[in-house]
């Protein structure tokens, strides 16, 4: 199979002078490209997840390299067969990862230390190290480091609150965090250092990295990664594929992602095609009877057809 497009990840930490100035401008920049994608932009730097064809993506990459701020920029190239994103959105932020501190982290002068895929293997296999994923619970659950921490969060900025409870089971470990891409981890392993952890690594380049790395070909990770963007599930693992991704509703091993049909609650949750259907794509019972349920919009169904199926669920709360 040839692969006509490209997905590009890639952050950088770096003071930007009138950063709403240049998210605008940055804009214009990458729809003349013709690319596709999300970029955030602060005063402390740039996120991005674009899509485009080889010759969009290559054009992209030359811009950024060219600009002195972006010159040692690393990018996760993904091949893939179409674009990633439907839209080209460039906005400003008044931070690239929210920690919800009220003195931040910059990374600059505060972060863990760096580890290679094939430095942060090895320590994942010391006795004495603690491996904290350092995303949120619907990520965790698509895919992840084997035997890694899972602390119970669906944003970010719960993260150190989540952290304080839990100290003394890391406390004495050598703690390692990973993410995505590796923005987080910056901000997150560098609290940690101010913390008191003492000894404090994170994935450099985050999974993205690590699933491409020759030596450790994504081996220890298990299930998928979790991608915001249409593709929503990366493979990592290229020696074996455990799934560990379980149903909402009866726990079976599935990897596909849908939102619940409640628009106030918008879980992300693995189902199959089958309990989408059956439990009208609604992570719960109110969900499911929720007045602007998008399943039963987009579906178009009757209230007897709605009925019929609610009388079908046996468990009426799952
Ligand atoms: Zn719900």
């Amino acid at each position: 199979m040839t692969h006509d497009y490209r997905v590009l990840l890639y952050y950088q930490y770096v003071p930007l002078l009138n950063a709403e100035q240049f998210a605008k401008q940055h804009l214009a920049d990458c729809k003349a490209l013709g690319l596709k994608g999300r970029i955030l932009v602060a005063d402390e730097g740039l996120n991005g997840t674009v899509s485009g064809t080889i010759e969009q993506t290559d054009a992209y990459i030359e811009l950024m390299h060219a600009d002195a701020r972006f010159a040692n920029m690393m990018f996760k190239v993904d091949e893939a067969n179409e674009n990633a994103f439907k839209k080209m959105h460039v906005r400003y932020r008044n931070e690239l990862v929210n920690l919800n501190l009220e003195d931040d982290i910059n990374p600059l002068e505060t972060t863990g230390a760096y580890l290679t895929p094939v430095e942060f293997r090895e320590a994942m296999l010391d006795e004495n190290s603690v491996v904290i994923d350092a995303r949120n619970d619907y990520e965790y659950d698509l895919g992840h480091f084997k035997d890694a921490v899972r602390p119970d969060i669906r944003n970010f900025r719960d993260l150190p609150q989540w952290i304080i409870d839990h100290k003394e089971d890391f406390m004495d470990k050598r703690v390692l965090t990973y993410c995505t891409g590796g923005i987080r981890c910056e901000k997150f392993s560098g609290w940690l250092v101010r913390e008191g952890f003492n000894d404090v690594g994170q994935l450099h380049g985050g999974i993205a990295t690590y699933g491409k790395d020759p030596e450790v070909q994504g081996d220890l990770w298990e299930g998928q990664m979790y991608v915001f963007d249409s593709r929503i599930a990366v493979p990592i693992n290229k020696k074996e594929h455990i799934v560990v991704g379980k149903d909402w509703f009866d726990g079976t091993p599935c990897e596909r992602y849908i939102n619940c049909g409640n628009p106030e609650c918008n879980r992300q949750m693995l189902a199959s095609e089958e309990n989408e259907y059956k439990y009208l794509g609604s992570c719960s019972h109110e969900c499911r009877i929720h007045p602007n349920n998008r399943y039963i919009v987009k579906h178009q169904l009757t209230a007897d057809e709605v009925a019929e199926r609610l009388s079908a669920i046996e468990e009426v709360n799952v």
